[in-house]
């Protein structure tokens, strides 16, 4: 089953639904950022939230969300543009912590609480929307909840699960997400707390096979889809995309790195691919800098 999302709401209710499969594109990032379990359900979660909320935005809009809990795992960044593509990275790849009393892999902790979650909402115009809200729980989906509670006034409910495999390979990823529209009633919040009420992991239905509708219908059986997104990773850097970059240096450092090291390596910090930059690369952006000044 390809990632993909779907969107919907709840017959007759003012309540909106959308629920993810991302268990290939988390695969690829744990591919390309050698990420280790924990860092990879803590990845993981933050992209399934992060499409969720790129899929309402309007068009052209680029959202960037920003994790730091001052855990081990330091600074997390993700960015969408609302077209289910999305790349991302963490600070520390190889994070591996499990819970003590659970077992289970501790994301909080890689995480931390003392810290934000921000989110930049870029509309094209001069300024950026940015808001941001101190940590709850450093779990993700917590933290995303109190976003949508403190930010946007919209009460709801994220969750988000990954589940890792012995060779450190993804098994699942997905979540959902449940959200009151502004017309909502007592019956209807109580209609949702009675659909969350010991409601399974999402990684182990999607484990099992179930789909992201069959997530929305099993939580809510009037459910009407509205609508569905492929999701993948996918990074739009190319090599001429750091060429700019490296010409900001200015021509006294190109020269001095012709010099000393006849070229050099660039990464990309979203994807992690490497672009080998040779001293002939690099005399020609001299040149070219040389023409257009
Ligand atoms: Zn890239």
């Amino acid at each position: 089953m390809k990632d993909y999302l779907v969107r919907g709401t709840v017959k007759n209710r003012a309540i909106r639904v959308m629920a993810c499969k991302t268990t290939d594109l988390v695969e690829v990032a744990r591919q390309k950022h050698d990420l280790w379990p924990t860092s990879s359900a803590a990845l993981g979660r933050m992209m399934s939230a992060t499409l969720m909320m790129g899929s309402m935005l309007k068009d052209n809009e680029k959202l960037t969300v920003v994790i730091n809990g001052g855990g081990p795992i330091g600074t997390m960044l993700c960015v969408t543009q609302g077209d289910g593509r999305i790349r991302g990275f963490v600070g520390d790849p190889h994070c591996m912590f499990t819970n003590n009393r659970t077992g289970k892999l501790d994301v909080g902790y890689a995480v931390g609480t003392q810290g934000y979650l921000q989110v930049v909402r870029d509309m094209g115009l001069k300024e950026p929307f940015t808001s941001q809200i101190p940590l709850q729980t450093g779990e993700i989906g917590d933290d995303f909840t109190a976003y949508y509670a403190y930010s946007e006034q919209t009460p709801s409910a994220v969750s988000l699960g990954v589940l890792v495999g012995v060779e450190n390979e993804i098994l699942a990823s997905g979540g959902f997400m449940v959200q009151m529209l502004p017309e909502a009633t007592d019956e209807d919040v109580a209609y949702v707390e009675e659909a969350l009420k010991d409601f399974p992991a999402v990684s182990s239905l999607i484990h099992e096979g179930s789909s992201p509708e069959d997530i929305l219908r099993k939580l809510f059986s009037d459910v009407e889809i509205l609508g569905s997104q492929d999701l993948c990773f996918e990074c739009p850097c190319s090599k001429a995309s750091f060429e700019a970059g490296l010409m900001t240096l200015g021509k006294q450092e190109l020269l001095d790195m012709i010099a000393k090291d006849h070229g050099c390596e660039v990464t990309c910090q979203f994807c992690n691919t490497k672009y080998q930059f040779s001293e002939t690369d690099l005399l020609q952006l001299v040149a070219d800098m040389e023409k257009s000044s």
